[in-house]
Formats: structure tokens, C-alpha cells, sequence
């Protein structure tokens, strides 16, 4: 762009990075002319969509011609139901980025500040600063901390002001995979101001098999100040279809649609992820997936001397004790594409989603492969 245009964009907007996605497999298949192994990028569900949702879709594929329900009277009913709360309380987005975008308009601006980790979702920085309010990024965990890399709550509480109207907590947290659990998250919460809104994202909910890690849902009760965003994309399988949805107090949802898009979500996002609700099945089966190939990807790093840091999301992060970068660039050569993660501050990390037993064995040949070059 001419450089007299990029002045012209708002000064959040100028100090912005992109967001970089993982690379498309397509992409990687059009540079390089080669067939793409494995796509260990994004976080996405290995199993695939429940064929269930798949179904419901192609029946409403007829249904193109007309808006979709703006209010989504249905998926809010059988998400309300779930997870006990009224109708009110649910905002929908398109994917739970989304939500974390709503709330960013309707709450941040000049002047104001949200609050979030190091090494924290990188959708954070870029809805604060998109609306000109100021990221207050508080020090993680040290590195020999036993939740290495973690959100550090005394230290983000510390960093919350008389400006600050938002602080974005990931349990458990992308990159990191790190979690908190319920009684600092709780007592931390509690101690947050109740004209600040708490939003604890939860992304990876289903995927966590800690009996400490909390259900955040429940203290909404108690918590006219939090906001607990989920999404459709990681365990459901439906990334592509871009739905996800925060639980507030009636008060705060109704501020979030205000700013709202009214047709922000699809009607075939609306129909397959009410679907997906009806498919434990498929939810357990994905955990089961995502915890055996954990167990053999950490297994792994350990016999290779790799550390990584602890992970209770479908993603792990190891150290490769040296630039990621050229590692990532010929695993790509491979057919193999993981996730550098030096924009979030780990420069010497790589993410690897965790993948079908396939794809996580030709992974770790690959890396055997690129690392004794
Ligand atoms: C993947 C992810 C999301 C979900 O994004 P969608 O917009 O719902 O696809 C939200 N938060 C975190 C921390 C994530 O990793």
C-alpha cells in the first residue's frame, strides 16, 4: 500500500500485526507442487465433523435462499438448556473470535485498557488495539514455573487500572496448552473489580480431563462481571463453519448485540452446531484421539530429550532449543505443517496440533528427518 494510505488508518489499527493463521494446506501444495502429509497447524479436529452434522446440512442446504434466524431461537434454547442458563444470556458469533471482537467494541475504545498475559491468544491484542484501547500484557509464568509460560493472575491483577474494562484470561491457553484451575481462577475473578469484565475464553473446554480445571458457566450466577466464550470450531470439528458463543449476564449480552451484525451467524452454522450438541459421541471420541496422540507426542519429545510445555488443549508446544523457523521451513518440504509461534514471544517453540496416530508418527519421522540434517 501507498504509504501515505497507511497513514490514514486509525493508530490502534497502525501498530497492528496480522493475524497469521496456520498455513492452508492448499498453499502449501500450490509453492511447493507437493502432496500436503499432515496439517498439524490450526488446532483442528483430526476425527473430522460429527456425519451427523454433516447430514443436517446438506437437508438445509435448500434453505440458502432466506436470512438466516437472526435471534437463532433454536440453538440458543438447546444452548441455554446445556449449560442452565436463560436464552438471554447467549451471544452468538461468527466463531468465538467473534465474541471476543463484540466485546472489544462494546466495552473498549480510546482511553480504556484491557489486560491480558504474555504469550496469550493472539486475537487479544488485536481487538483491543482495533478499537483503540490499550493492551496491558502482564510477565507469564517463569519458565521453571510448573504451569511454564502460564497466565500469572497476581501479576494480571496488578496490571488492572482505573482504565482497564477488560481482561481476556485463555483456560487453557493458545499456545501454551497451560490451564488454571478453580480455586486461584475463582478467588481471581473475585478479586477483579465488578466494573471490569472478566472474559475467560474457553476454546478447548471439552478437551481438558483435569478434575480441578472449573466450569466457568456456572459461577455466572455469582459473576454479574464474566464472560465465558466457547466455540464449535475445536472439539465439535466445524472450524470451517465459523461459530461460537459467549454466556454473560442478560445485561452484558444485550450490550454485545447491540454491535452485533444481525446476521453475524450462518444457517447452516446454526443447524450444524445444534446438531453437534446432539452428539456426545462424537465429542468423546475426539478426547480419546487427542489424548492417546498427547500421550504419544510427549512421549516422544521425552526419549528425544525435547522439552515441551505441559498441555491440556488438542496442541503442544515443544522447545527445539534453537530457531524454530528453519525447523518449520523444512518440515514443510516434508509435507508436514506445524505452527511457529515467535509472534507469541517463543521464538524457539513450535506448536504441533495433535493429529490422527498417522499423522503424529510421519510428524515426529519428519522432525527425526529435519533435525539430524
Ligand atoms: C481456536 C481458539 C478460539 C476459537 O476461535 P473460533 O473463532 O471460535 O474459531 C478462541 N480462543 C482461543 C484461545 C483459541 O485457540
Amino acid at each position: 500500500m501507498h504509504s501515505d494510505l497507511a497513514a490514514l488508518a486509525v493508530a490502534g489499527v497502525r501498530g497492528l500485526q496480522p493475524y497469521e493463521p496456520g498455513k492452508p494446506t492448499e498453499e502449501l501444495e500450490r509453492e511447493l507442487n507437493i502432496k500436503v502429509a499432515a496439517k498439524l497447524a490450526s488446532n483442528e479436529n483430526p476425527l473430522g465433523p460429527s456425519p451427523r452434522v454433516v447430514q443436517a446440512i446438506i437437508e438445509h442446504l435448500q434453505g440458502l435462499a432466506y436470512y438466516p434466524d437472526g435471534s437463532a431461537f433454536a440453538l440458543k434454547k438447546a444452548l441455554a438448556s446445556r449449560h442452565g442458563v436463560q436464552s438471554d444470556c447467549i451471544t452468538l458469533g461468527n466463531g468465538s473470535n467473534d465474541v471476543l471482537d463484540l466485546i472489544a467494541r462494546a466495552f473498549l475504545g480510546p482511553g480504556r485498557a484491557a489486560v491480558f498475559s504474555r504469550h496469550a491468544f493472539a486475537v487479544y491484542p488485536i481487538a483491543t488495539q482495533a478499537v483503540g484501547a490499550t493492551a496491558r500484557v502482564a510477565p507469564a509464568n517463569a519458565v521453571d514455573h510448573l504451569m511454564p509460560y502460564g497466565h500469572d493472575l497476581e501479576a494480571m491483577l496488578s496490571m488492572i487500572d482505573a482504565q482497564t474494562r477488560v481482561v481476556f484470561v485463555a483456560n487453557p491457553n493458545n499456545p501454551t496448552g497451560t490451564w488454571l484451575s478453580c480455586t486461584p481462577l475463582q478467588a481471581f475473578i473475585d478479586a477483579v473489580p465488578r466494573d471490569v469484565l472478566v472474559v475467560v475464553d474457553e476454546a478447548y473446554f471439552e478437551y481438558v480431563q483435569e478434575s480441578a480445571y472449573p466450569d466457568t458457566s456456572k459461577w455466572l450466577v455469582r459473576f454479574p462481571h464474566l464472560i465465558v466464550t466457547r466455540t464449535f470450531s475445536k472439539i465439535h470439528a466445524l472450524a470451517g463453519l465459523r461459530i461460537g458463543y459467549g454466556l454473560s449476564d442478560p445485561s452484558v449480552a444485550e450490550l454485545l448485540n447491540r454491535v452485533r451484525q444481525p446476521f453475524n451467524v450462518n444457517s447452516l452454522a446454526q443447524v450444524g452446531a445444534l446438531s453437534a450438541l446432539n452428539d456426545d459421541d462424537h465429542v468423546r471420541q475426539s478426547v480419546e484421539i487427542n489424548t492417546q496422540g498427547m500421550r504419544e507426542l510427549t512421549s516422544a519429545f521425552r526419549e528425544r530429550g525435547l522439552r515441551f510445555i505441559p498441555s491440556v488443549g488438542n496442541f503442544v508446544c515443544v522447545d527445539l532449543i534453537q530457531p524454530a523457523m528453519p525447523i518449520y521451513q523444512a518440515l514443510l518440504k516434508e509435507g508436514v505443517i506445524v505452527r511457529p509461534v515467535a509472534n507469541y514471544g517463543l521464538p524457539n517453540h513450535l506448536r504441533i496440533s495433535i493429529g490422527t496416530r498417522e499423522q503424529n508418527r510421519l510428524f515426529l519421522k519428519s522432525l527425526d528427518k529435519v533435525l539430524a540434517l
